[in-house]
């Protein structure tokens, strides 16, 4: 089952450093300033680490 990450920029407050990007394992989440993180697809392994771990489920791994 194909699977996608995608952030949800509303709900990110994008006032702090986001925690998850320290969770992610293979580096794919990147910030820039208090922005919303960013994702790079071709390092994401769809691990649903950073989805289960933010607080304001800012990042939602979804099933295609
Ligand atoms: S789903 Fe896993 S690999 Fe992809 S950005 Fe989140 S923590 Fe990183």
């Amino acid at each position: 089952m194909d699977k996608k990450l995608i952030i949800v920029e509303e709900r990110c407050p994008q006032n702090h450093a986001c925690p998850a990007v320290n969770v992610c394992p293979v580096g794919a989440l990147t910030q820039e300033a208090h922005k919303a993180p960013v994702i790079d697809e071709a390092k994401c392994i769809k691990c649903g680490k950073c989805s289960n771990f933010c607080p304001k489920k800012a990042l939602v791994l979804q099933t295609l």
